[in-house]
């Protein structure tokens, strides 16, 4: 199938099992804007616990915050959102459809390193075991024209971001004779310059209304509470603080489901540390990070660094972390050292001395910041992608089936009376009420066990239990795994001990030890 049909699969597999809603559905849905239905919600909450845990409870120098979403205003001036946080649109005249320039020059990149990657499948068929893929890239001549091409569109691109060159942005896509996908035309505008920020106002206009922004980043909140956090919590460098919370962006291209948000969610952690370790601890971040992804278990070929070149002007290191969606890699998490600008521009704007005195050297600096900054609407994103199964059984059958790491799935355990009568339903409901205690259940005892089973698959529930007319005698029930289906006969007393381990976030955080 082709991943943009896997991909459309995916949408409405979200909408039709209650993950993820259009918002105002009712009234058309709002463009980027988007809620999470019953099933949604507890995934999501399960990855922010995931997050959390590894990061405050696995850490005793990293301490949490939830800071407001209005902020000062002065905040954004400092930060340099207010002058600098745009993106550079450009208009198609014929579809009158908005783009991103850079967007539209990285897909043109991006198309050109397909090119080089099909070249080398067909020579790896071609010539099979004698491929020699490193001489082939460095002689073939078809593919090092391709290759010429990107490294020089890529140069140019850097360089025209780096300088802030809007006419040289719009001149790079007449020269690529790139089209709007809508019309087919270049008939192109100039390029703009375009403030993310959402702005509304504070207080009643008679009082003079003060200007404020829904914040694009939850980032500000922890620079602006460092000295309170610092000094209540009697945080030594090097320490970290972890937030939750909502961004809002008035993104452009709006695209590709919950990939781009205007209102979306951040997990953030800023680690502040001595001046000239931070490429130290850089480093141990990004490891730290990767090790997170990857311990979800969906494969290490799924995940890459992209390593940034083009570096913000707050920025000495800073790396993305990918994962391969069905659209390709993106970035799904982003790896910063941020220098000391944050707190030092907060000390120049708000006249406030943020200094750290550091015991051990006997000297007041200003703190260098790591930064770990993760969607989590993105990362919700590319579980489900990678989740997502369409198999067919042995009896020729198939089914839809959902391989969530047992930790995040919604649903830990479905239970199932097999009838509707003889005491198996009372029967039934005894074991629900013991085990949701311990974490969530869904009883179901409509329809037959066959599409009960189907049910749970699509929702990814690792375990469901059968309750027979066996159980009333021996108080065993029948226990099946989502993903081999294979199914076993166990004592209720042991349940919650078979079940528990596996779904805990424990289990997760285990790996990270
Ligand atoms: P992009 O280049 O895709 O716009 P970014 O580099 O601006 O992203 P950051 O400012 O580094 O993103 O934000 C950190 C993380 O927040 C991103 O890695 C992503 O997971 C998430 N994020 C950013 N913008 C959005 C959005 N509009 N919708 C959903 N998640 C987002």
């Amino acid at each position: 199938m082709a991943q943009e049909d896997v991909f459309k699969k995916l949408v409405s597999h979200c909408k039709e099992y209650g993950f993820v809603f259009p918002s105002s559905d009712i009234y058309d849905g709002l463009g980027a804007v988007y809620d999470y239905g019953q099933m949604g919600v507890e995934l999501k909450n399960n990855i922010k616990k995931y997050w959390w845990d590894s990061m405050v409870l696995l850490h005793d120098n990293i301490v949490g915050l939830d800071s407001a979403i209005f902020m000062h205003p002065d905040i954004w001036k400092a930060s340099g959102h207010v002058d600098a946080f745009n993106d550079p649109l450009i208009d198609n005249k014929d579809s009158k459809k908005r783009y991103r320039a850079d967007v539209l020059i990285e897909d043109q990149i991006a198309k050109y390193d397909e090119k080089i990657n099909k070249e080398v499948e067909k020579a790896r068929k071609r010539f099979g075991e004698a491929f020699d893929e490193q001489q082939f890239r460095t002689t073939n001549t078809r593919l090092l024209e391709h290759q010429a091409k990107r490294d020089a569109l890529h140069e140019r691109y850097a360089k025209a971001m780096n300088d802030n060159d809007l006419a040289e942005l719009r001149q790079i896509i007449v020269d690529e004779g790139i089209v709007c996908p809508i019309s087919g035309t270049k008939n192109w505008t100039e390029v703009r310059q375009f403030n993310l920020m959402f702005s509304t106002e504070m207080g009643s206009t008679a009082d003079g209304a003060m200007k404020i922004y829904l914040r694009p980043e939850t980032a500000q909140g922890i620079f602006v509470n460092f000295l309170n956090v610092q000094k209540t919590g009697r945080m030594k460098i090097p320490f970290g603080i972890a937030q939750i919370g909502k961004a809002f962006r008035n993104e452009i291209v709006a695209r590709q489901f919950i990939f781009r948000m205007r209102e979306f969610e951040q997990m953030e952690m800023q680690f502040f540390v001595r001046p000239g370790e931070e490429l130290e601890w850089f480093r141990t971040w990004k490891e730290y990070r990767m090790k997170w992804h990857k311990a979800l278990g969906f494969g290490d070929d799924h995940y890459r660094y992209h390593d940034h070149e083009k570096l913000a002007h707050y920025a000495n290191a800073a790396t993305d972390i990918e994962f391969l969606m069905p659209f390709g890699f993106k970035e799904v998490e982003g790896i910063h050292s941020r220098t000391d600008f944050d707190l030092s521009r907060h000390e120049q704007f708000s006249g406030k001395n943020i200094k750290y005195f550091d015991p051990e050297l006997n000297e007041s600096y200003t703190p260098y910041v790591i930064e770990t900054s993760i969607g989590v609407d993105r990362m919700f994103l590319s579980i489900m992608s990678a989740a997502y199964k369409e198999e067919t059984l042995d009896n020729g059958e198939s089914r839809v089936v959902l391989q969530l790491p047992p930790a995040l799935a919604p649903v830990k355990l479905a239970i199932l009376p097999l009838v509707k009568k003889d005491g198996l339903p009372e029967k039934a409901r005894e074991i629900d009420n013991m085990m949701r205690l311990h974490f969530y259940c869904q009883y179901d005892e409509k329809d037959s066990i066959g599409k009960r089973y189907r049910r749970q698959d699509a929702i990814g529930t690792p375990y469901c239990i059968t309750i027979d007319h066996q159980t009333l005698q021996d108080d065993t029930v029948t226990i099946r795994h989502r993903d081999t289906m294979q199914q076993e006969r166990v004592a209720i007393a042991d349940l919650e001990k078979i079940i528990a381990d596996n779904v805990s976030i424990t289990s997760l955080l285990k790996k990270l030890m």
